[in-house]
């Protein structure tokens, strides 16, 4: 079995006293103070400071109080260790599509697929969404979509703008919208608990939780994160396509707004394009379906400077 021992101050064990609260066990034995038991983990505190972590979670409970992440020792991505049979437990995953294009949203969804249900998401098709087109993963989507529980959120560039100017950054924004999609599921989801939820790391854990730290529900109970989680669970490669599927519908609605095919991607073929939406529709419009902030903005205006004299 494994486990973690951290040693902690007064204060921090305090602060790990009051989040294990609701999960409480009484533990007589000598120099214990306080003890609980999460499905997967059991948290004992000693006397001496010592607060230990034991069962398949321990490394994922302990990196929450340990500033200095723990870091896995095998894993297909950077982050947690995943039990073994991770694949055909019940899980709840997420991912984002959007974020390095320039023109479009940032789309985030959640999944859940049940262990009984892992065969036939596979059966569906799912896989890293990497290596599937756009086309496939629109076919898939629907059918997904209807057969699993899940979330999507699209913030659209205006709003996006908007927060982005008031100083949040894409990490803060996509944080907030894992945390609000694997809300949105869990409740849609009533009585069912997933075995473990999985996240397709973009950020430490202790940056995640930085980030959403004024949120009045925060979903930390059974969180893992690691990077390439499509690999892991098909869980997150069924939302990732759940997310290019609205990331693409969405890209559909600003082509017909435009009229013009929008292209994906922030490359000078992008700017290219950008610039001639500019010319014909003005600057507001073409603020209206790009992340503004984006270095491909300065990029276009030099090219019109260049167009025009
Ligand atoms: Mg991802």
């Amino acid at each position: 079995m494994s486990n973690e021992v951290l040693l902690m101050k007064p204060n921090e064990i305090e602060k790990v006293k009051s989040h294990y609260m609701k999960f409480k066990v009484n533990r007589s034995a000598p120099g214990v103070v306080f003890a609980a038991k999460l499905v997967d983990t059991t948290i004992t505190i000693y006397k001496s400071g010592k607060v230990m972590f034991q069962g398949t979670g321990s490394a994922r409970e302990a990196s929450l109080w340990c500033t200095t992440p723990i870091k896995p020792a095998t894993s297909v991505g950077k982050g947690d260790v995943l039990p073994p049979n991770f694949s055909s437990l019940s899980v709840l995953g997420s991912d984002e599509t959007g974020t390095g294009d320039y023109f479009g949203p940032i789309t985030v969804a959640a999944c859940f697929v049940s262990s009984e249900q892992v065969a036939l998401v596979k059966e569906l098709g799912v896989k890293d969404s990497k290596m599937l087109t756009d086309d496939v993963m629109r076919k898939m989507a629907p059918d997904l979509m209807a057969t699993l529980a899940h979330s999507v959120l699209v913030l659209k560039n205006e709003k996006y703008n908007d927060i982005q100017s008031r100083g949040w950054s894409q990490g803060k924004i996509k944080a907030l919208m894992h945390n609000q999609a694997l809300k949105h599921v869990l409740k849609k989801m009533g009585s069912e608990k997933p075995t473990y939820i999985l996240i397709d790391q973009f950020a430490e854990r202790g940056i995640y939780y930085n980030h959403i730290k004024t949120e009045k529900e925060i979903i930390r109970e059974n969180v893992l994160f690691s990077t390439k989680a499509e690999q892991l669970h098909v869980s997150v490669a069924a939302a990732s396509i759940i997310a290019r599927y609205a990331f693409l519908k969405e890209m559909d609605r600003l082509t017909e707004k435009a009229n013009t095919t929008i292209p994906k991607g922030a490359s000078s073929k992008v700017d290219e394009i950008a610039a001639k939406i500019y010319l014909k529709h003005g600057e507001e419009f073409l603020k209206s379906i790009t992340k503004w902030h984006f270095a491909n903005t300065q990029k276009v205006i030099k090219l019109i400077n260049k167009k025009r004299f």
